[in-house]
């Protein structure tokens, strides 16, 4: 039997799997839908979507792309045109068969991505030279029937980005590619504050349809691996499928170039899972729905004076742009902190009468030193510099909070070079360390371990070797990382 806290949640450090499950409900992130396999999306959760949606978005303009928006109904005979593409969704592609009240001519997929959708109108779109690059991006939803669904991390529906170029050459496609799991990355750090690997998958984990497949890898609390965000050449694969053509310069007709890529609701897993701990959820301030909290303190006239006083600061706060809440419920002072705890608030300001008097307020952070107690050291700022002082609060905090992850995924991951040693690593953490590149020795791998191929990281000194697993050649010119993986 688990030691739940006061407010009924096991802790991570005993159960991640039944902590992540009711964190994500004891916080009103997100809840089951109807439907098996479906997720609603609750306010505090959809905030944090907000959020990350708005900056990753920037980002994306700020590297020359536009959004669109395409279809969420494609017809099942596009799915057929590239054959590794259909092999690889068919398993979970759900079909419209009757619509209208009759049998239709053609089955309609729910786009499960819209590589094919796409496809058809960049055949369209796209006739000469003059017309490259396209570089489009869309925000929608997407569905894929899952067996095992878990809330962000595998749900039947879920939302996401997926950007879509075309390019006249191999060159500025992998460019292209190249460009936006760097864009991921970047992301991943300044504002989820989580350190990403960055590789490229190996042949068996490639995208159904790629070329190649490159991935960003987080480490999550339990030294599992996620897989955050992937960027896709494609070749010209789907341009053959359908048709995307261009005459050059020599007026020669060339076949584009595509790429894809995507970042998804599971972000928000990897967050609850990269920073979480025993008390809750830990959020990144640029992705915290409210990053400062306000409790005041005391219930007389002299609580009602230190209640208008949190109103005032944080009218200011507001105004300079911080997400500020004040607690005003009729609930004790241990609650709300244990509350805020749980929701992952960064920084608290308690605000009591004695306070005040002294013309301060005393924050405490989410994540921080403790006293030898196990307490939280607590701060007292004079009103004068608290409302200027917090932005650098929430900096500080945020650069505490990707310097625990890198530690800890650093202190997680070793190289080895033999078989016992592996297995004793990929069950915490992760491995690196040679591989034939055989696909049936990472199925071999996986069922002795469930530790899979994470990447080929971009970093990582050229070297060669034996096979962790079969001692035959190693491939790939470099170790690789190993995991098991959500
Ligand atoms: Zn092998």
């Amino acid at each position: 039997m688990s030691k739940k806290n006061q407010l009924g949640v096991t802790p991570l450090s005993e159960d991640v799997s039944a902590w992540y499950n009711e964190i994500v409900f004891k916080a009103e992130l997100a809840d089951r839908g109807p439907a098996k396999g479906t997720m609603v999306i609750r306010p505090y959760g959809y905030t944090i979507w907000e959020l990350l949606q708005a900056q990753l978005d920037q980002r994306f303009k700020d590297t020359g792309h536009v959004n669109a928006y395409f279809p969420l109904f494609i017809p099942e005979s596009y799915l057929h045109r590239e054959a590794d593409h259909v092999e690889g969704f068919s398993p979970e592609l759900a079909v419209v068969t009757h619509a209208g009240g009759k049998e239709l001519d053609e089955p309609l997929v729910v786009r499960p991505t819209s590589e094919t959708v796409i496809g058809e109108m960049y055949s369209r779109w796209i006739t000469s030279y003059r017309d490259l690059p396209v570089l489009i991006n869309a925000w929608n939803n997407v569905v894929r029937w899952e067996l095992r669904p878990r809330i962000f991390l595998r749900t039947t529906e879920f939302l996401w980005q997926e950007g879509h170029t075309a390019h006249a050459d191999q060159q500025e496609a992998m460019d292209e590619t190249m460009q936006m799991l760097g864009v991921y990355a970047e992301f991943a750090r300044t504002v989820a504050a989580i350190p990403m690997i960055e590789g490229e998958k190996t042949p068996g984990e490639r995208f159904a349809g790629a070329v190649r497949t490159f991935t960003i890898e987080g480490m999550m609390r339990d030294g599992k691996a996620l897989q955050s965000g992937t960027s896709h050449y494609l070749g010209t694969n789907f341009a053959q499928a359908f048709d995307i053509t261009y005459t050059d310069v020599n007026n020669e007709v060339q076949h584009v170039h595509t790429t894809s890529w995507g970042m998804s609701t599971r972000m928000i897993g990897a967050v609850i899972l990269a920073h979480g701990d025993d008390q809750g959820l830990v959020l990144p301030p640029r992705l915290a729905p409210i990053q400062v909290v306000m409790v005041p303190i005391g219930r007389d006239e002299d609580g009602v004076a230190a209640a208008a006083k949190a109103d005032e600061l944080a009218a200011e706060l507001k105004a300079a742009g911080v997400r500020v809440h004040v607690d005003h419920r009729d609930a004790s002072p241990g609650f709300k902190f244990s509350d805020w705890e749980l929701k992952g608030v960064p920084l608290r300001v308690e605000l009591g009468p004695r306070d005040l008097e002294a013309g301060h307020v005393v924050v405490a952070h989410r994540v921080g030193e403790v006293d030898d107690k196990g307490r939280a050291v607590k701060q007292q700022i004079p009103f004068a510099d608290f409302v200027s002082g917090v932005p650098a609060l929430l900096d500080a905090y945020h650069d505490m909070l990707v310097e625990r992850a890198e530690t800890f995924r650093d202190e997680n991951t070793s190289v080895v070079d033999n078989w016992d040693a592996f297995e004793a690593q990929v069950a915490t953490g992760f491995a690196v360390a040679f591989h034939c590149g055989r696909p049936e020795c990472e199925d071999d791998i996986k069922s002795a371990t469930k530790a899979t191929p994470r990447c080929i990281p971009l970093e990582g000194e050229a070297a060669e070797g034996v096979c962790i697993r079969c001692d035959n050649p190693s491939a790939y010119g470099k170790r690789i990382i190993f995991g098991r993986a959500y």
